[in-house]
């Protein structure tokens, strides 16, 4: 498994592309209000990407079987959808719970994020579970040092969200990031047999796009007729965070907090 190791210099790079994520978040937070469309905040991401003349990675991103690439900028993701929901013109709701994945080129440099976007008088039992998926992606930037295996950071991820009852979906992993989006390895948020036959070794130059999902029932999903969205089976909210993260010595550097 070849990983394809980062400069300081290549860093930087994906740290401004990083930078303009962080603001396509900052942007859909200021937009996901009752009544706004996620279409029109996936407009208003769209001309905010081209605004900084930098690509969104996700649109016409292809897929595997005949039709169309991605249909939208960003991946927004509400409720039972765990993952690549498209743009679309229902309203957003009190209580809804909206996942924001944004993925940009700058300059050839790749940067990958995703947030839980929480909507006015959201269900207690779904407050804890974003706050526990955020909580996942924290113990993995905490834990990340030259040295480490990544299985040791999945096991204590997958722990932490296990022991509160919640569902590690097991479709859907990180994956390396830099000059292209989805590169070497693949970054599971559970421990796999194959993680562990093929472990992660973390050293200095290695970038990840770490993305816990946690489901509030069970893990399983299943992909809609569109092709794309993906929803829990049993119909039940999901979370998900992601960051591109930096291993650097002593620890982690997390290029897409907008700093
Ligand atoms: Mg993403
Ligand atoms: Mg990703």
């Amino acid at each position: 498994m070849a990983i394809r190791l980062k400069s300081r210099k290549e860093l930087d790079l994906m740290r401004a592309a990083g930078r303009i994520v962080h603001e396509v978040h900052n942007l859909c937070r200021d937009m996901a209000r009752p009544g706004t469309t996620t279409r029109e905040i996936d407009d208003a991401a769209q001309a905010l990407i081209d605004e900084r003349g930098a690509r969104g990675l996700f649109k016409n991103y292809p897929t595997y079987q005949p039709g169309e690439g991605f249909p939208s900028t960003l991946c927004i993701s509400v409720n039972e959808c765990v993952v690549h929901g498209i743009g679309n013109d229902r309203p957003i709701e009190d209580g809804d719970v909206v996942g924001v994945d944004c993925g940009v080129q700058l300059n050839g440099w790749c940067g990958d994020a995703a947030t839980t976007i929480l909507v006015g008088h959201v269900a207690p039992e779904v407050v804890t579970m974003c706050e526990a998926t955020e909580h996942c992606l924290q113990i993995a930037i905490d834990q990340i040092r030259p040295g480490k295996r990544w299985s040791q950071i999945a096991r204590l991820m997958q722990k932490y969200a296990e022991d509160r009852g919640y569902g590690v979906v097991r479709d859907f992993v990180g994956h390396g990031i830099g000059s292209t989006m989805h590169e070497e390895p693949k970054v599971p948020n559970f421990v796999s047999r194959e993680l562990l036959k093929n472990d992660i070794h973390l050293r200095a130059g290695v970038v990840l796009a770490i993305e816990p999902m946690l489901t509030l029932g069970s893990r399983e999903v299943k992909t809609l007729d569109d092709g794309w969205t993906v929803v829990t089976l049993d119909g039940k909210a999901s979370a998900h965070y992601e960051h591109t993260v930096a291993v650097v010595e002593g620890g982690a550097e997390v290029l897409t907090d907008g700093r």
